[in-house]
């Protein structure tokens, strides 16, 4: 489809980013949206492709904030294409790459590199995240102007918590002057040491190793006390304990420059999953599965009630996926020994649309935590459907129920505790700049497979 005027019709639009909700028209013309709602037969000349949405959602196209693309160096876990075609099934329009690669992203022309793939290979807005320290080994920092330069939107040895306080003060101090916010994958090394899963009565009914909510949140903590004192502009990821959220929201109240994130497996899934699933009967998840494996591990209920409610009051500011995809031998061998993390861009979309489903959370505030909050945090294009922005656009059926099949998947990464569940919400079209890159409806599952 390249025609460059497209006008979607009747669709229910949602557009947090300037409090729009009601069945409307959205027109995009040369890649940017150009009208929503506009008078009945203003439409653009020419001949524009008309795309009926009845009985859909229309919204920004979904921003997130930390994806593994495990690209260079594990392009057998997934690469650039397969990713980025993930991402458009999944609606993410934007993905923003994490820099735990080999080499690790750390360097100038590592990072040129990446940009340069994604100029061929990537179907959607491709970012990357450049790493504090030299190799991540958490000792030198890399220099980080040099890598902002390049094009860095932020910093973070993500996989590899940092434990030197003092590199992790210089790092926000740096990082600051130059406008990008530095994270940090919080998980003191310490009482994480030997850990497979989150410590409490699950754990110990299976006899596996396991380390307590405290190892995020003494690590967490320790880093907004730290952007406390530099003035540091600093962004919580993937936060998964009810402990962490009144942390920092104690920093938001005194003016700490910080902002945080939430997965949607932390928001919807809990430790009992490690002791299998009994529901559906057609699709048991055994006990002991590497599939429910990930780092931070999941939690208990209050953990993801807890997360829910700081997702809907602002505490937590946004929605972002940690896709983690792995090849099968990563996952398939011992619980103790298997990788961590869980494939997300495809099934992101109906974990979050359970929580509105249960009248947990409303629809607006979903799409906000897919789409322009994510975008805010680090400031990137994107997330709003306002006049004059990228046709950046998802339209998906919130209602239409799938099974989990990650065979199905475009990601390489078929790691997922979800697989052989029954969900709600398929995502029909995605738009990049105007240009379909994904259609529900012309997929052929041969190709999908390959
Ligand atoms: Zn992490």
């Amino acid at each position: 489809m390249n025609n460059r005027s497209i006008v979607i019709i009747g669709g229910r639009i949602v557009d947090p980013s300037q409090n729009f909700d009601r069945t409307a028209d959205l027109v995009i013309e040369d890649g940017e949206i150009s009208a929503i709602d506009p008078p009945a037969g203003q439409l653009p000349l020419g001949e524009p492709t008309v795309i009926d949405a009845h009985g859909l959602l229309v919204t920004a196209g979904f921003v997130d904030i930390h994806t593994h693309l495990r690209v260079p160096g594990f392009e057998y876990k997934e690469n650039l294409i397969s990713g980025t075609r993930a991402a458009a099934a999944g609606g993410f329009t934007t993905v923003c790459a994490m820099p735990n690669t080999s080499p690790v992203i750390d360097s100038r022309s590592v990072l040129e590199s990446i940009l340069d793939q994604a100029e061929t290979e990537a179907l959607v807005h491709l970012y990357v995240h450049g790493a504090i320290s030299v190799g991540q080994h958490g000792e030198q920092l890399v220099e980080l102007g040099d890598l902002s330069d390049a094009g860095a939107i932020g910093f973070t040895d993500d996989g590899n918590p940092l434990s030197s306080s003092r590199l992790m003060r210089h790092a926000l101090e740096y990082a600051t002057q130059l406008g990008r916010p530095v994270s940090n994958h919080a998980e003191d090394p310490g009482l994480m040491a030997g850990a497979a899963m989150h410590e409490g009565l699950v754990s110990t009914r299976l006899g596996l190793p396991s380390a307590p909510r405290q190892a995020e949140e003494i690590m967490l903590s320790r880093d907004l006390l730290l952007a406390e004192l530099t003035g540091g502009r600093y962004h919580c990821i993937h936060v998964s304990s009810a402990g962490s959220i009144d942390y920092i929201r104690r920093a938001k109240d005194r003016g700490v420059n910080v902002t945080a994130e939430v997965t949607p497996h932390h928001l919807t899934l809990t430790d009992e999953l490690v002791a299998g699933r009994t529901e559906p009967l057609s699709a048991v998840l055994p006990p002991y599965d590497p599939n429910t494996k990930v780092a931070p591990p999941l939690r208990e209920q209050a953990d993801c009630d807890a997360l829910v409610s700081a997702l809907a009051d602002g505490t937590i500011d946004c929605i972002a996926t940690d896709h983690a995809p792995h090849a099968l031998h990563d996952k398939n061998i011992e619980f103790a020994d298997a990788a961590v993390g869980f494939t997300a861009l495809e099934t992101a979309l109906a974990s979050v649309l359970t929580l509105v489903r249960d009248g947990r959370l409303s629809l607006a505030a979903a799409i906000e935590g897919l789409t322009i909050a994510p975008a805010r945090c680090y400031g990137l294009p994107g997330g709003t459907l306002k006049v004059g922005s990228p046709a950046d656009v998802t339209v998906f059926d919130p209602d239409e129920e799938f099974i989990v099949d990650p065979a199905s998947f475009r990601s390489r990464g078929k790691n997922t505790p979800l697989a052989g569940l029954p969900m709600h919400g398929v995502i029909q079209r995605t738009f990049v700049d105007g240009v379909q890159v994904f259609d529900r409806s012309a997929e052929d599952p041969a190709v999908v497979r390959a």
